[in-house]
């Protein structure tokens, strides 16, 4: 990444304690990246939640107007109990992860923080994550905006057509491509019959009954989805509308006091 000029530094990472200390009297907003350490299927690295999620707060900074919300290092474990039957997966308690999110949090307090966004890379983290947002905001008085993509889900659902389609399949497939195509594995992208015992548990069923699953019960190779219908393309454009939306938001809500 190109370094930023010295005013628009937006990365905690690379900041001296001086420069966080003046940069936190610009902005009272961070941005947390979430992620997981987890199988993603045959073709797709461990790491692709947590990169999406730290690649994406980035290139969100990047694109807001000065101020811009400081980007905190990310979170690269996440609950992920139920693929632990792919070896590579490393799970933290949902009880873990939302300490993790509050205790961040609470450090953030003393430097003016009200508002932190949430970018979160894996779905099985938000009930963790919204357990530490009822606190923060309870306890200290901190906003918690929580994204895990449903910020474009009207848009996503017009350029993913694949049903359930939630896991190293068409949609993640293709925003590898197009991020990181380098470590996809395209000689190993297959479809996978999906093994679900009742209708209402299809993550797609209009009465879907939420549950909690281990992969291995549903899928052999680890993906839900169907990873042969990715696309370079559709993941340009799945990653443009959801920079665009998050710009936006984040705009709108900043200066909020
Ligand atoms: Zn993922």
């Amino acid at each position: 990444m190109k370094r930023e000029k010295k005013e628009d530094k937006f990365l905690l990472e690379e900041m001296t304690w001086e420069e966080a200390g003046q940069k936190f009297k610009s902005t009272d907003m961070v941005i947390l990246p979430v992620g997981s350490t987890e199988q993603h299927s045959l073709h797709l690295p461990v790491s692709t939640d947590s990169f999406d999620a730290y690649w994406l707060s980035q290139e969100v900074a990047k694109r807001v107007k000065s101020p811009k919300p400081i980007v905190l290092p990310p979170v690269n474990y996440g609950v992920s109990y139920h693929h632990l039957a792919f070896p590579g997966t490393v799970s933290i308690s949902p009880d873990t992860l939302s300490a993790i999110v509050y205790e961040i949090g609470c450090s953030l307090v003393g430097y003016g923080v009200k508002k932190i966004l949430v970018i979160n890379g894996h779905g099985g983290n938000k009930a963790a994550i919204v357990c530490a947002a009822q606190k923060l905001n309870y306890e200290k008085d901190i906003r918690v905006f929580i994204d895990s993509g449903e910020i474009t889900s009207k848009e996503v659902n017009e350029i993913i057509k694949t049903p359930d389609d939630t896991h190293s399949g068409e949609y993640e497939t293709s925003t590898s491509l197009a991020n990181r195509e380098h470590l996809v594995h395209k000689n190993k992208i297959k479809k996978t019959k999906l093994n679900f015992p009742s209708s209402y548990l299809r993550f797609d069923d209009i009465h879907y009954v939420p549950w909690v699953f281990k992969t291995e019960e549903i899928s052999v190779t680890g993906a839900i989805g169907d990873p042969t219908k990715a696309s370079k393309e559709k993941g340009k454009k799945i990653w443009a509308v959801r920079i665009e939306h998050l710009v936006k938001f984040i705009e709108q809500v900043k200066g909020l006091k």
